[in-house]
């Protein structure tokens, strides 16, 4: 199924979810992508409409990609949308690739423009992921979405300024949005009001990351710009080696998180995995739950 007809309005029964996962590290055997398979396999009973799978810098995960968005279309028979960066990557590349992903009968796209990497090695056919979303239009068929970020990339001069460039994805032909993860629902709210302000008029799927421990989170917020409500921060942070505990903090935060968001009529809910089902898992039930009582 297209991005545009998943997310129509017609066709959705409440909230649509998707999963993010990626390629495993370190996986000569190919025992974790065994491990992904299965919990996929999993998680594929709350009816996700897609799995997307993301796409090492520069292209360094290319191969394992490819195998996992296959092998999610064939094996698990869900739509998957493979992530594609374009910093490194030359046009006739580009090109390739994407005759390959039609061939294999993929319809859909994350594009990315990527991190710029740090020696500066860059590839100059496409600065901005609205060039690339430009080709894609021009050279196949494939349903595109792009990235967006509540709080502003870490790059951009300001959110306004963001904003105008996500714009500029959707008129280069973007026709879904996912954005970058987020604690504070407001964020996403006045996001939301702001591009539509703005003449963007597709829908808006919030990232949602199950906290899994607190080297991860640090990690994450050290990536991107993100903030995490001062509530959240105080439950967790005399705990930071208990994982277990951290994980339950991070599954009741994302079970309100969701809550609100539902509530308020969101078009999807897209879970950054990181590859686990149980996290993801006790999130939809008990949003299940509360939906079903509400
Ligand atoms: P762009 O839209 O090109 O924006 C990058 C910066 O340039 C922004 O500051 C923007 O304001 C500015 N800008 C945009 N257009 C213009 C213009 N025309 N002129 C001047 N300035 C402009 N990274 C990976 O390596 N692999 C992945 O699989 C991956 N998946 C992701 C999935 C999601 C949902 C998100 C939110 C991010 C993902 N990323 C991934 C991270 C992403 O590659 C980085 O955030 C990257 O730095 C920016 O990519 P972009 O597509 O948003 O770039």
């Amino acid at each position: 199924m297209r991005l545009k007809d998943i997310y129509n309005n017609n066709n959705r029964n409440g909230a649509v979810i998707s999963y993010e996962v990626f390629p495993p590290k370190d996986d000569t055997d190919g025992h974790k992508q065994e491990k992904l398979m299965c919990e996929l396999t999993q998680l594929k009973q709350y009816n996700p409409a897609l799995v997307s799978v993301t796409y090492g810098a520069g292209g360094s995960t290319r191969g394992k990609s490819e195998e996992i968005v296959c092998r999610v279309k064939n094996e698990l028979k869900i739509t998957p949308m493979p992530h594609f960066t374009c910093v490194s990557t030359s046009r006739e590349v580009i090109k390739t690739y994407l005759r390959a992903m039609e061939a294999a009968g993929v319809k859909n796209i994350l594009a990315l423009r990527g991190d710029l990497p740090q020696d500066g090695s860059c590839c100059h056919d496409f600065l901005h992921a609205s060039d690339l979303i430009e080709f894609i239009k021009r050279e196949s068929r494939l349903s595109v979405a792009a990235a967006g970020y509540p709080e502003g990339h870490m790059e951009a001069e300001s959110l306004e300024k963001d904003i105008e460039y996500l714009k500029l994805k959707v008129d280069k032909g973007a026709d879904v949005i996912y954005t970058q993860l987020f604690f504070d629902n407001n964020k996403y709210f006045n996001f939301v009001e702001q591009c539509s302000a703005a003449g963007i008029n597709v829908p808006i799927i919030p990232g949602i990351l199950p906290v899994l421990s607190y080297s991860q989170l640090s990690k994450m917020t050290s990536l991107c710009k993100v903030t995490i409500p001062q509530n959240f921060m105080n439950k967790i942070e005399h705990h930071k080696d208990d994982n277990n505990y951290i994980k339950s903090c991070g599954i009741e935060f994302a079970i309100n998180q969701c809550r609100e968001l539902i509530e308020n009529d969101v078009a999807g809910i897209h879970f950054y995995t990181l590859n686990k089902a149980s996290s993801v898992e006790q999130i939809l039930k008990n949003t299940k739950l509360l939906k079903a009582k509400s």
